[in-house]
């Protein structure tokens, strides 16, 4: 194929990263169930250690088969480079790392996944990082909370719950204007959804757990940088644009570039963090890749004519799925996600928090987990359950109320899962 060609996100799904094995041929990524790799010689060593030669040393730090995930995943982000975790909690953890230091804080949008609040409303104060949480539709509010500790900008693309897209441009360049990175989690989107960098963000995060593995196997994360931050602009990121301690001295953004933050990663986050995707891990979601676009349109089509069903019920209050018309967000769904708001949305029972528990407890088909971006489809009441550690003020914000469950629409036949949601409402109203 001649050089100048792009190829399309389907041909990428399928063959980014994973050339040949060039020591058997098999044609399909091999699981390199190893440890550690022998070195050539001294000198090979040394280059590996130094940086001036890639290579694999240490399954913590780098592996053949989660290096060819990296790399897919960054080919279909459309970034600089990449690294795989081994959650999207690690990733996102992995993604801060490099940036942010004792007194520093996070602007976070109060859209996010329930565990993400956790994490940064809670846990990160332990390394001495702050998150501030402000309503991303408020832009001036966004500009306001960016203060000079301010290190990164958090957001995710479709937000979970679900019905919720973020105007990434618009934030984008308002953390442009500041000098600092925005961090988009992009897991309920995926990029055949959504590309966030080709839309402003500095570093996409993602857990792989979801709709790239695909089939509620593995748990797994990346984080994948666009390489167009320039962290030498300011003195905010010293990890990347001063000598780092923790690597002999190495000046990463001098010497590294657009690959600054990913071998940052690689060299200190994954060597002393040690959130590390392990191999076998890898295959499976590099398995669940390949059908990526196939999946996605499939689980398209199908909330839309389950969510359309459902706001026609009259044993439902609302439905906020950004893919309806009547969803404030219909309007931003041609510039974020032009083929589809996904496959996540949420709707109010009428009846409250106890038709809501025995909806979940009748229906048949779909699996009461908390999890999403399975090929089943699948239902959580939040307020119990994913949401249930934050305040009620927390849960209304997060779209999470006590009268509301979450689904995520599976692949099955559209017919067969309205049917299955037509009986057990039954019982849940009765
Ligand atoms: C599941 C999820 C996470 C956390 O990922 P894990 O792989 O469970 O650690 C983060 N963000 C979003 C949007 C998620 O759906």
């Amino acid at each position: 194929m001649s050089e100048d060609r792009k190829l399309a996100f389907e041909t990428l799904q399928i063959h980014a990263g994973a050339n040949p094995d060039p020591a058997t041929g098999a044609r399909q990524t091999p699981i390199y169930q190893s440890t550690a790799f022998v070195f050539r010689d001294a000198e090979h060593a040394a280059n590996l250690f130094n940086l001036a030669e890639v290579g694999y040393i240490y399954s913590r730090l780098t592996n053949p088969t989660v290096a060819a995930l990296a790399e897919r995943i960054t080919h279909l982000e459309g970034g600089a480079g990449g690294i795989c975790c081994s959650s999207g909690h690690a990733a996102q953890i992995m993604a801060l790392f490099p940036l942010m230091g004792p007194g520093c804080n996070v602007v976070a949008s109060t859209k996010l996944y329930g565990g993400t609040v956790t994490q940064l409303s809670q846990t990160i104060k332990r390394f001495g990082w702050s998150a501030k949480f402000v309503d991303f539709d408020d832009e001036a509010a966004v500009a306001a909370a960016i203060d000079d500790d301010t290190r990164a900008v958090f957001c995710e693309s479709i937000a979970n719950p679900g019905g919720y897209i973020t105007d990434i441009p618009a934030i984008a360049a308002i953390a442009d204007k500041a000098g600092i990175p925005l961090i988009v989690d992009n897991t309920s989107a995926t990029p055949y959804l959504c590309n966030p960098i080709e839309l402003g963000a500095t570093l996409v995060v993602h857990s792989t757990t979801k709709y790239l593995t695909g089939n509620g196997t593995v748990t797994g994360g990346a984080v994948i940088d666009s390489g167009k931050f320039d962290w030498m602009q300011n003195d905010k990121f010293p990890s990347l644009s001063k000598p780092e301690p923790a690597y002999h001295g190495l000046c990463f953004g001098e010497a590294l570039g657009p690959m600054a933050f990913t071998f940052h990663s690689i060299a200190v986050g994954l060597r002393d963090l040690g959130m590390t995707m392990n191999p076998q891990g890898a295959h499976y979601t590099l398995m669940g890749i390949e059908t990526l676009s196939l999946r996605m349109d499939k689980h398209v089509a199908n909330a839309k004519k389950v969510a359309t069903w459902l706001e026609n019920d009259d044993r439902i209050d609302y439905v906020t799925y950004a893919g309806l018309e009547s969803s404030p967000y219909f309007g931003r769904i041609d510039k974020i996600c032009p083929k589809g708001a996904g496959a996540l949305f949420t709707f109010a029972v009428k009846g409250g928090y106890d038709a809501c528990v025995k909806l979940v407890d009748s229906l048949e088909l779909f699996s009461h987990v908390a999890n999403l971006g399975d090929t089943r489809s699948l239902i959580i009441h939040s307020a119990s359950t994913t949401h249930r550690q934050l305040t009620p003020e927390q849960q209304e914000a997060a779209g999470a109320s006590p009268n509301v469950v979450r689904v995520s629409i599976g692949i099955e036949d559209a017919d067969d899962i309205i049917a299955d949601l037509d009986q057990a409402l039954t019982k849940a109203t009765a």
